[in-house]
């Protein structure tokens, strides 16, 4: 089943149950000061929750553009390293505001994913909230696991605590016990080596979590406590290039036909094949996964620049561009050149990308451009370091320099180090770091809710997540 094929037959078999389908709202948000971008379905619709507002319909059905880069659900890390977690990825939705709650959902879920797309349900496994034992004082949900019962034997449905299987939209407001479908598709031969109900929620590529039911049933007041709501509400996100890759038979995000044509395209540009090295998959699914979050940003009217959002964009593209640089050999923008594909592939489901298709390249060619100097004026600079450069070590201090003033990447130079036959001293990068990092903490306030105001000055959040940035890189780059 084509992906276009499996994002409709989703809609509308919600559309059957008498849910409106509404378009994606747009991933930049403009006007709310706890978040950035939508990292969620119900991001959009947090006034319905709260009560705030009033949806013309008490159900909908969408499949809503999300980006995971900043804040509590910050994903850039895995991408490219792992096959399932994307920067900007769909994830499909049914809500019901006030109307049907845990029964139908979980029997339209399981009629939707066994009988409509087909899936063996000796593949899936569920897990529903096991209660708490803290101040809240939680029940089980056993409701969930009694309908689950009607549906799945009972070895598969397993019990999640509070981090899996407790749902809460920040200090206060609606929340709820969740449960979450699994896949298992792993071969024959690895199952009966490992049963997957071991492997559920363990970071298994192909064990992997494809669709959350969250049950709105309490209400967290100011003082912490918890109250019945009483209006209880289903909020559920399937990630749709998940679905895709169990509805195709292929055991990774990347397989599927909303990743290949991209793959393909960077295949013939850049001359490398996929799936013959490591690094260079690495570096082709870092390329194809962030042009779709870029071209989508800009579609959405968040153009690269230099504070804010705007800076997240700029990030996650040079990101592109640097793992182009070091192991696609690419020292020429290209990643424009993929718009056209991708405005092909997602165009009909979102019209914004074939609307703005000229203003995307033109933008990402031009950002390339200019990086590609920085990177040039870099290497430059970097020359003359080796050369002045006595023993067989280039100091922290220096690369820390380059990195700063510069902006030229430290995996960059810890490679170029590598192939030169010089070591760089990481620890005195590492230091240098830290102090930079204690400069700028000050204004910062770091909170783990979706809901709370995460940064005062969004320029301080690039400085902290581009030091993380650099920090890991280094030992991913010692694992590549
Ligand atoms: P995971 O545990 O795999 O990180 P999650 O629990 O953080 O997922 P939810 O917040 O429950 O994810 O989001 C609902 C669904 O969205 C998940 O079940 C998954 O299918 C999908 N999803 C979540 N994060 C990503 C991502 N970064 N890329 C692609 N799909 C994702
Ligand atoms: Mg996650
Ligand atoms: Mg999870
Ligand atoms: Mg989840």
């Amino acid at each position: 089943m084509k992906s276009q094929d499996i994002r409709s037959k989703f809609l509308s078999f919600f559309e059957e149950k008498k849910h409106s389908i509404v378009p994606s709202a747009p991933m930049v948000l403009k006007d709310d000061p706890t978040l950035m971008f939508v990292n969620s379905g119900m991001a959009p619709f947090k006034e319905y929750f709260l009560g705030n507002a009033q949806p013309k319909n008490n159900r909908i059905t969408d499949s809503q553009k999300c980006l995971r880069v900043s804040g509590k659900h910050n994903d850039l890390e895995e991408v490219g390293y792992d096959t399932y977690h994307h920067t900007l990825f769909e994830m499909l939705g049914n809500w019901s505001f006030g109307d049907y709650f845990k029964k139908e959902a979980i029997a339209w879920a399981w009629e939707l994913l066994t009988e409509v797309y087909g899936i063996d349900k000796d593949i899936l496994y569920v897990t529903v909230f096991e209660g708490s034992e803290d101040a809240d004082n939680l029940p089980m949900d056993t409701e969930a696991y009694d309908f689950w019962k009607q549906h799945i034997a009972e070895d598969r449905i397993l019990k999640g605590d509070k981090k899996d299987n407790f749902w809460e939209m920040g200090d206060q407001g609606p929340c709820g016990p969740c449960s979450e479908i699994h896949v298992d598709i792993r071969s024959a031969e690895e199952k009966a080596k490992v049963p997957g109900k071991e492997l559920v929620n363990q970071d298994h590529p192909q064990v992997v979590e494809i669709w959350n039911l969250v049950f709105m049933q309490y209400n967290r007041k100011a003082n912490g406590s918890l109250e019945n709501l009483p209006d209880k509400h289903i909020d559920t996100g399937m990630g749709f290039e998940r679905l895709c890759m169990v509805l195709q038979g292929v055991q990774s995000n990347y397989d599927t036909d909303v990743f290949t044509p991209l793959i393909r395209e960077i295949e013939t540009i850049t001359k490398k094949k996929y799936g013959k090295v490591e690094n260079v998959d690495v570096a082709i699914r870092v390329i194809a996964d962030h042009v779709r979050a870029v071209a989508f940003s800009i579609a959405d009217g968040q153009l690269p620049s230099n504070t804010g959002a705007g800076y997240v964009i700029r990030r996650i593209l040079r990101r592109a561009v640097r793992y182009g640089f070091t192991f696609l050999n690419k020292k020429e923008a290209f990643i424009y050149r993929l718009v056209d594909v991708l405005s092909k592939k997602m165009g009909n489901a979102f019209p914004e990308l074939k609307a703005q298709k000229q203003l995307i390249e033109n933008v990402i060619k031009e950002e390339e451009q200019s990086f590609l100097r920085t990177l040039d004026q870099g290497l430059v600079l970097l020359n003359r370091i080796v050369e002045e450069t006595k023993n067989d070590t280039v100091s922290g201090e220096k690369a820390f320099e380059l990195y700063d003033t510069y902006g030229f990447p430290i995996d960059l130079t810890a490679l170029i180090l590598n192939e030169k036959g010089l070591k760089l001293d990481e620890k005195g990068f590492d230091a240098e770091l830290q102090k930079q990092k204690s400069r700028s903490r000050a204004a910062s306030e770091v909170s783990t809710d979706d809901w709370t105001i995460l940064f005062d000055d969004a320029e301080e959040e690039f400085i902290g997540y581009d030091s993380l940035e650099a920090q890991v890189k280094l030992t991913r780059y010692r694992k590549v």
